[in-house]
């Protein structure tokens, strides 16, 4: 699936300098699609869009007068964010690539990369992925831990899946639908991975953005402090914790909960991540033990 995709991107990206048509393909809607924590990709948008770019989502309400002339004012800025964001997300080439390869986002080819320069996925490992739907990296590490012999021949390994949002069923992969803040989801996680040791936990969450920098910052960081305690927790000595985040307020903190946790880490922003994003990627290897003072994030 994922073959010379670098070739593909640098190829695509050539087609759209040269005003080639992109040519919408048949899944568009699939990986064209905002949601919660984004488009799988930087959380530029919480709504739906479909084949034909037009952005569903939850509509101002009006309360009248006043409150109606702004609520309007602010639908039609809305609309053209919108509309730029479709404009951008359709010109992509991750998006078309991701379309060509038959991965539900084009977050898929953040993990291709960040995993081919750190081999983070190996044959015979147990790993989990939160934050998972659409599902784009689970279908990246189910290739991973593939057997030769196809479809059939089952994985080499374990992935467990988690998300607050149903995920289309990847194969081989054990999803749990639920909100990782809530213990309940937690203790269903840990009741599936029984006494088993990950190797390795990945976590693209990232919550809906609210649009107030400082309150984002914090349910961001409670997310990755809830990604570092689970990881260490159950990684292995030899394990790793990939984790999605945001440069601004809160990151240092975050990247400090990271040096109490782990022994090394790295700061990874992949070229699928988005230039003008504040998304980074902060990976942990080998756990501190006993967990150090909280992640403190
Ligand atoms: N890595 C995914 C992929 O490749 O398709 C994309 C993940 S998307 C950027 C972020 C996901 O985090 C969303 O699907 C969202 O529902 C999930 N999420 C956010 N907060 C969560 C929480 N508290 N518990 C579980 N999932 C959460």
């Amino acid at each position: 699936m994922n073959g010379g995709y670098a070739n593909d991107i640098r190829a695509n990206a050539r087609g759209i300098a040269e005003g080639r048509a992109g040519g919408p393909a048949e899944d568009e809607r699939r990986t064209a699609r905002g949601r919660a924590g984004g488009d799988g990709a930087d959380n530029e948008g919480n709504d739906t869009v479909n084949r034909h770019g037009t952005r569903h989502g939850k509509a101002g309400r009006t309360t009248g007068g006043a409150t109606a002339g702004r609520a309007g004012a602010n639908a039609k800025k809305k609309n053209r964010t919108s509309r730029a964001w479709v404009a951008r997300h359709l010109d992509d080439p991750y998006v078309k690539l991701a379309q060509k390869h038959g991965y539900r986002s084009r977050a898929a080819f953040k993990l291709l990369e960040i995993d081919r320069r750190d081999r983070l996925v190996r044959r015979g490992m147990v790993v989990v992925d939160l934050g998972s739907a659409p599902g784009a990296w689970s279908q990246v590490l189910r290739e991973r831990l593939a057997r030769p012999g196809g479809a059939e021949a089952g994985l080499d390994g374990r992935i467990l899946a988690v998300d607050l949002l149903p995920m289309e069923p990847v194969p081989g992969v054990e999803f749990l639908q639920g909100d990782l803040r809530e213990a309940e989801t937690l203790e269903r996680l840990e009741a599936a991975l029984g006494d088993t040791a990950v190797d390795l936990v990945i976590s693209d969450m990232a919550p809906n953005l609210s649009g107030v920098a400082a309150a984002d910052a914090a349910r961001m960081a409670d997310l990755a402090e809830l990604a570092i305690d689970f990881a260490v927790r159950h990684l292995k000595g030899e394990g790793a914790l990939l984790v999605k985040c945001f440069h601004g307020s809160g990151y240092s903190q975050i990247v400090e909960a990271f040096r109490r946790n782990f022994f090394e880490v790295l700061v990874r922003k992949p070229e699928a991540s988005r230039s003008a994003s504040a998304e980074t990627y902060l990976l942990g290897r080998r756990p501190r033990r006993p967990l150090v003072g909280g992640s403190g994030a």
